[in-house]
């Protein structure tokens, strides 16, 4: 089928589902109440429906160009908005969605023939998608589902979190540009001017709402497993590094520094902690050193504490000042000048709350261990049944084995740092949303499809 042919298809279907279409938004996809947004992603996802899949395919090359041409802006404002992360790696991350989220060739049939006939079955879109997407990682969430979803036939209602609208808003505008200079129809993904916890428990319940795709801390996932409807739940990690006796030290370091410091350790797959086999953790901790980290004494890391915990209704809880904020800021507000450092690193416990618990901050803690029997049930007891991420080191085939299956995580990247996984200098696609609570694991286009039989009885087998 030529350009010409396509777009008189997708002019003869808009033209029929428009009827009567209020002009084009000033700000595509952006509403102010939710069952307006809704509404306008219902119409559109009919709309998909009826066009070629190759269309689908033009708008979403529409959209990679557009999210590779507003890389460095959606960055920008992603780091003033939220003051978390870094402009040169969220680039890369935008990079990342537009060349590695898959788009329509993930969705396969699987096909039966023989006497009785010809069985299919094909993956179709659920509909409207509700999805609610994290401030960690807010643009480059949306771009990637928005791709993964339309080309699964779905349009989607996002409500993104609250400190991270902005950025969110200016990826849903751009994805409904894209598409609308491709030929293509607005509100392929929409959202709320002023998206609230409230508003998405309003999503959540909406009756257009096929299917909850549910991006963030463990709070979300389970109010998103609590609807009585079918969702996605990526939620929280604690990924520890594991190094033994027999990996190559150096590498190890610069490989968990690259992991950890990516973006300022805000990725839910970034190293948390390390655990080192007693042999190798004086060598790893001097590669460290000489290769951009900050050693803390005990006494700078407790007043490290109190910067990046709080007290809030009794509790220690995450000083959200610094998630996600440059490892020199943190040590200028303890009074260090360390000029400039990638991490923070430090020797602790494994009691250690800032070893327990999923920082996002450029401060990483090693533990050691006796052995890497002791290490893999240290690392199974920090990754907290997350099953989320786990990474390690180590050129024996044995111990890798063992901590794999011990560990039993979404993701497990060997001698190699984190980002490895999400197909950032590694193999395979991308996602930033890693279903690890209900087990989808890496998401794209199939898993945002259902499941559906198409049988031809008796007739079309011609073997
Ligand atoms: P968060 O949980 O604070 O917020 C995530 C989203 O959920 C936001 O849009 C927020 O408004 C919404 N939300 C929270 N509670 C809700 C409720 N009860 N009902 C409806 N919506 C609700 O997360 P964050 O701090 O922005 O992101 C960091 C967390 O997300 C970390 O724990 C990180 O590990 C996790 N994360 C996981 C993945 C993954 O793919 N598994 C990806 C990115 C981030």
């Amino acid at each position: 089928m030529d350009e010409a042919e396509i777009r008189e298809i997708v002019r003869e279907v808009l033209s029929r589902v428009r009827s009567g279409e209020p002009p084009k938004a000033e700000r595509p996809g952006i509403f102010a109440d939710m069952d307006a947004a809704v509404a306008a992603a219902r119409t559109t996802q009919r709309m998909i429906a009826a066009m070629p899949m190759e269309f689908r395919e033009k708008i979403i090359a529409s959209i990679r160009k557009n999210i590779l041409k507003n890389a460095a802006a959606l960055s920008e404002l992603g780091v003033r908005e939220t003051g978390m992360g870094k402009v040169g790696h969220k680039i890369l991350k935008h990079q990342l969605v537009a060349e590695k989220t898959p788009g329509t060739e993930d969705i396969t049939t699987t096909a039966w023939s023989g006497d009785r006939g010809l069985t299919l079955v094909e993956r179709g879109p659920f509909g409207v998608i509700g999805a609610v997407t994290p401030s960690t990682n807010p643009s480059e969430t949306i771009l990637c589902n928005a791709i993964g979803m339309l080309a699964a036939g779905n349009t989607v209602v996002f409500n993104p979190h609250p400190g991270a609208k902005n950025v969110s808003n200016l990826a849903v505008e751009i994805v409904n540009r894209a598409s609308l200079e491709a030929g293509g129809p607005e509100n392929i993904a929409v959202s709320l001017e002023n998206p609230t916890l409230e508003s998405g428990e309003a999503m959540f319940r909406h009756p257009e709402i096929q299917l909850i795709v549910a991006t963030g801390g463990p709070g979300v996932v389970t109010a998103a497993l609590s609807t009585g409807k079918r969702a996605i739940g990526a939620g929280a990690g604690n990924p520890p590094a594991l190094v033994d006796e027999t990996a190559d030290v150096p590498k190890a370091a610069v490989d968990i520094i690259n992991g950890a410091s990516f973006d300022n350790n805000l990725p839910c797959i970034a190293e948390k902690e390390i655990v080192a086999v007693e042999r190798v953790a004086d060598e790893l901790l001097h590669h460290m050193k000489e290769n951009g980290c900050y050693h803390a004494s005990a006494a700078e890391v407790e007043k490290l504490m109190q910067l990046v915990f709080v007290r809030h209704n009794g509790k220690d809880v995450l000083n959200r000042k610094y998630v996600g904020a440059d490892a020199s800021r943190l040590l200028r507000d303890i009074g260090v000048d360390a000029g400039d450092v990638k991490l923070v690193i430090f020797e602790g416990s494994e009691q250690h709350p800032a070893i327990r618990e999923e920082l996002m901050m450029p401060i990483i803690g090693l533990v050691r261990v006796k052995n890497v029997d002791a290490g893999i049930e240290l690392c199974k007891n920090l990754e907290h049944g997350n099953r989320h991420s786990a990474h390690m080191h180590s050129k024996n085939v044995d111990h890798l084995t063992k901590f794999g299956k011990a560990l039993d995580t979404a993701i497990f990247v060997k001698n190699g740092p984190s980002y490895n996984a999400i197909g950032f200098g590694g193999e395979g696609y991308t996602t930033f949303t890693i279903a690890s609570r209900t087990g989808e694991g890496l998401t794209s286009a199939y898993t945002f499809t259902k499941s559906r039989r198409c049988v031809m009885s008796d007739s079309l087998c011609i073997r």
